[in-house]
Order: structure tokens, then C-alpha cells, then sequence
């Protein structure tokens, strides 16, 4: 006799939000025996948003890459759950990315799903529905259609954004995400990234060239000076003038 099929137990376990943050220790790079990124050490809690500022050639576009492999690095980098983040844990927004010509924003979006696919697997319905539903989220449902390349620059960006957030990892690399942005499309974009954190509890690193909007969205910030923390704290703290003008070697204040 068979025995009965078993019923679903009430006492199954709710699976939780899984609440991953980021820590890094004495992260480095070094570029032909010149060192840019020397000792970063960070602990970022689910849904915090770190800025990285400093000037130019500080380290905060070699830092963000290095998270993901793209550059050799020593030090650690480990996910809240003490994994080594894998392809699939880390969406990363280059600085000024290239939009392939050619390339409907439905069909650029889709290569956020990238990390996911294997060698041996083609996108699915599931990987279609998840582009669906981010580019209706961030208002870009008509868009989908369109060519990448006749986009305005606002449109091109949150389009991008789109292509990171399909890949659905808890951890968002931003470089410079507004820098090719006016005022109003640069608050438009932070503005998402900010409501994605709070809903999604997506943890943010973002190189932010612009101390005033570093200020404003970030919960913490990391001063960088030529590759070196300089100081690590809320922005209150660490935009103090007098450090900021001896960093960047000019008088700066952030209102
Ligand atoms: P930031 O993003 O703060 O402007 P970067 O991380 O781009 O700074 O650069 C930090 C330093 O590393 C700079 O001196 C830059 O010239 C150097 N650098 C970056 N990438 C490379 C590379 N691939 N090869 C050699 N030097 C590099
Ligand atoms: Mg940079």
C-alpha cells in the first residue's frame, strides 16, 4: 500500500527576506606596483547607501570594480551571510556605459539577466516577465520598443538602471550615476535608486561626484584620497570643510 502523499505541514517556515549586506576588508589594488585603492574597510547593513566621493583618481571607479573582479585585488569581500559574492550578488552601473546600437530597450534591458544565464541556457518566459516588469516599475513600460540609442540622456539612464535592477541582486554598484545627468534627471534617478532601497532593501554603493547629492541621499560616506579612507561616517561628519579643502586642494563647502 502507498503510503499517503504527504499534506504541507502548517509549520513550514516562512522563508525570510533574505537581509544580505556587504563588508569588505583592507581591500586593495595596485596597478603596475602603484597602489590606488589601499585598505578600504567597510560593513554596510541591507539597504544602506554608502557614497564614495573624492576627487578625481581616488580610487572610487577601481574600488567599485575590483567588488566584481574586474580588477586583481587582495583583501576580503564577503557578503552579509559570510559567502563570496558570485556574479549573480552584485549589479554593477558603469560610469557613461556604452549603448549598443542596433538594440531595442526591452532586448538591452534582458542582458541584465546575463549572470544568470549559464552557457546552456536561453532566456526563459521567467527572464522576459522579470524585464517586464522592472521597466513597468520605473515607467518605462512604453519604451520598450524603442531603439537605446534615440533615448534622451535621463531616459537612457534609468534604462540602464532597468538593466542592473533585472539582474535582481541585493547589492547595487553605481559609478557616478548622474554624472552625464541636468539636476532634474539626476534627483529623478537618486530618487528611484532611493524608493528601490527602501521598498527592496537593495544595498548601495554609489561613487557620487556630487557632494551635495552625496549628502542627501546617502546614509553614510566614504572619502577617498588617492585611493586611501580618509574618513567613514554620516555625511554631517565627513563633509566637514577643512578636510574636504585639504582633499581636494581647494576651498569646498556643501551647503
Ligand atoms: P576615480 O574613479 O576616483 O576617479 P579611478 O578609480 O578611476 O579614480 O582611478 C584611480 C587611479 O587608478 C588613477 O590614478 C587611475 O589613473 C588609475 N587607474 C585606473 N584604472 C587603471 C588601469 N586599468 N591601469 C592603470 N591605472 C589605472
Ligand atoms: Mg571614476
Amino acid at each position: 500500500m502507498n503510503p499517503p502523499a504527504s499534506a504541507p505541514t502548517a509549520s513550514a517556515p516562512t522563508p525570510l527576506r533574505p537581509t544580505h549586506a556587504l563588508r569588505t576588508h583592507d581591500v586593495r589594488v595596485a596597478f603596475h606596483g602603484n597602489e590606488v585603492v589601499r585598505g578600504v574597510d567597510l560593513e554596510l547593513r541591507a539597504g544602506e547607501w554608502l557614497g564614495l566621493i573624492g576627487p578625481n583618481g581616488s580610487g572610487k571607479s577601481t574600488y567599485l570594480r575590483s567588488l566584481l573582479g574586474l580588477v586583481p585585488r587582495t583583501g576580503t569581500v564577503e557578503l552579509g551571510d559570510g559567502r563570496v559574492p558570485d556574479p549573480t550578488d552584485l549589479s554593477f552601473m558603469p560610469q557613461a556605459p556604452e549603448l549598443p546600437p542596433g538594440m531595442t530597450v526591452v532586448e538591452y534591458v534582458l542582458l541584465g539577466r546575463t549572470a544568470h544565464l549559464g552557457w546552456l541556457r536561453a532566456e526563459s518566459v521567467q527572464d522576459r516577465q522579470i524585464v517586464t516588469s522592472v521597466l513597468r516599475r520605473l515607467g518605462l513600460a512604453s519604451f520598450a520598443d524603442r531603439q537605446v540609442r534615440s533615448l534622451s540622456g535621463g531616459e537612457a539612464q534609468r534604462v540602464v538602471i532597468a538593466r542592473a535592477l533585472t539582474q535582481q541582486a541585493p547589492v547595487l554598484l553605481l559609478d557616478e550615476p548622474t554624472s552625464a545627468l541636468d539636476v532634474g534627471h539626476s534627483v529623478e534617478v537618486l530618487e528611484m535608486v532611493d524608493e528601490l532601497r527602501h521598498q527592496d532593501g537593495l544595498t548601495v554603493v554609489a561613487a557620487m561626484h556630487d557632494l551635495g547629492m552625496a549628502a542627501r541621499y546617502a546614509d553614510r560616506l566614504l572619502l577617498l584620497e588617492r585611493g586611501a579612507p580618509q574618513a567613514l561616517g554620516c555625511p554631517e561628519e565627513v563633509l566637514d570643510p577643512a578636510l574636504l579643502t585639504r582633499v581636494y586642494g581647494h576651498p569646498i563647502r556643501v551647503v
